[in-house]
């Protein structure tokens, strides 16, 4: 080793190559900074006196397989000027951290390739001290993703824990990037998001999501000038709900056996499309006794089978002739649940149409929702919650099938 090639291999400039030592498992270089380079950390001021030194020892990148440590006797200084008493800074580790910034450039390297498991035991470390630098690097450049050309974006949930626990993601639909990581659902997840999107001075044109009504009322208080799309599956999945209670009523409401029978056990099939029941276990004829039973249930069976039609059409203006339609229909009946989700689609109709204007929907959410899954399954330490957030945020760039 000599102070050249420790400046040309691990960017160690400014310091003098003293010694080489062979130890069990490795090598160590001792290097010594030249006490008149020594500078007042804060002040940068050369008008210092030596107080002492401590020993640290910094891990570098491997040598031939060989572990290699570089140990400094870091000198502390008493500033004249600025009256400071401290350890000099040095150039080629971060602040308390005991590795080489080279290190750390060798690990990132390893890691696109490399899960983190791996790249510890390659390098015979701890995997916590691989993890803490891959999360302070992603931290450094993907904390915080500018915000200021987001025009359109996609809102979801996703399940961290099995239906316990909650973060809400927003998606930039033009780059596909994840631009947020919100912890919980809802307008509060979505709160820090709205306050640095308007920081950023960016001007978002339109939103999609098929999440709760919480979203809509918050992106509709956050974004009152945006066009909103109203995602179909959320309103199909809506106007299900709304078909599970009519069906919980009447059942309750009606006293002859044989249609309680037939509404008994039918919810499964009222909420398939009918091109979709099996024949082999008699479904469409359960289906069919359901809704000759009962006029109620065949009328909303009728709507839900319209409905999906709304976003087959060739034009905005086809479709929202049969929007209306729909909702006038379905308001004229005299049945509270489909009154109620009529009333629901009047006042979203705009956002059910925009999927005419804006071409935005949730769809590329889910291609991200699958990566996190695979993240998830084959990673461990996402309790870390922070870290987790930081690997979706960063989730465009990694190679989400080997992360560890
Ligand atoms: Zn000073």
């Amino acid at each position: 080793m000599s102070t050249s090639l420790l400046y040309h291999i691990y960017s160690i400039r400014g310091y003098q190559y003293r010694s080489t030592k062979k130890v069990s498992g490795g090598i160590e270089f001792y290097i010594e900074q030249p006490k008149e380079k020594c500078r007042c950390p804060e002040c940068k001021s050369q008008n210092v006196i030596l107080k002492g030194a401590k020993t640290r020892r910094f891990l570098a990148p491997p040598m031939a397989d060989r572990k290699v440590t570089i140990i400094l006797e870091v000198p502390r200084v008493q500033c004249r000027d600025c009256k400071t008493l401290r350890q000099v800074h040095i150039s080629f580790a971060r602040p308390m951290r005991r590795h080489l910034r080279a290190f750390e450039r060798y690990v990132l390297g390893l890691l696109e390739s490399m899960t983190c498991k791996d790249v510890a035991r390659h390098l015979v470390t701890s995997w916590g001290r691989i993890r803490e630098i891959e999360k302070e690097h992603l931290g450094r450049h993907y904390a915080r993703p500018p915000l200021k050309d987001v025009k359109h974006i996609a809102i979801d949930e996703i399940a961290v824990k099995k239906g316990h626990k909650y973060m809400t993601v927003v998606l930039d639909l033009d780059t596909n990037k994840v631009v947020f990581v919100g912890d919980g659902r809802g307008s509060d997840a979505l709160k820090p998001f709205w306050k640095r999107l308007r920081r950023s001075q960016a001007e978002i044109r339109a939103v999609a999501t098929d999440m709760s009504p919480a979203y809509i009322s918050a992106v509709e208080a956050a974004l009152p000038d945006a066009i909103f799309v109203f995602d179909r599956f959320h309103i199909i999945k809506l106007f299900n709900d709304k078909l599970t209670e009519l069906r919980r009523r009447l059942y309750r409401e009606t006293s002859d056996g044989e249609a309680r029978d037939a509404l008994k056990g039918s919810r499964w099939i009222l909420l398939q499309r009918s091109e979709s029941l099996d024949p082999s276990r008699s479904e469409p004829e359960r289906l069919a006794r359901a809704l000759k039973l009962n006029s109620d249930l065949s009328v909303a069976h009728f709507l839900k089978e319209e409905l999906s039609e709304i976003w087959e059409q060739d034009d905005r203006d086809t479709a929202e002739g049969m929007l209306l339609d729909w909702i006038v229909f379905a308001e004229s009946l005299g049945i509270k649940e489909l009154a109620a989700f009529a009333k629901t689609l009047r006042r979203h109709a705009t956002g059910i149409l925009a999927y005419y204007d804006a071409e935005i929907t949730t769809g590329p959410l889910e291609g991200i929702n699958n990566k996190i899954k695979t993240m998830k399954r084959q990673s461990y330490g996402f309790r870390d919650q922070e870290y987790f957030k930081l690997k979706i945020l960063s989730l465009h760039r990694t190679r989400y099938a080997l992360l560890g």
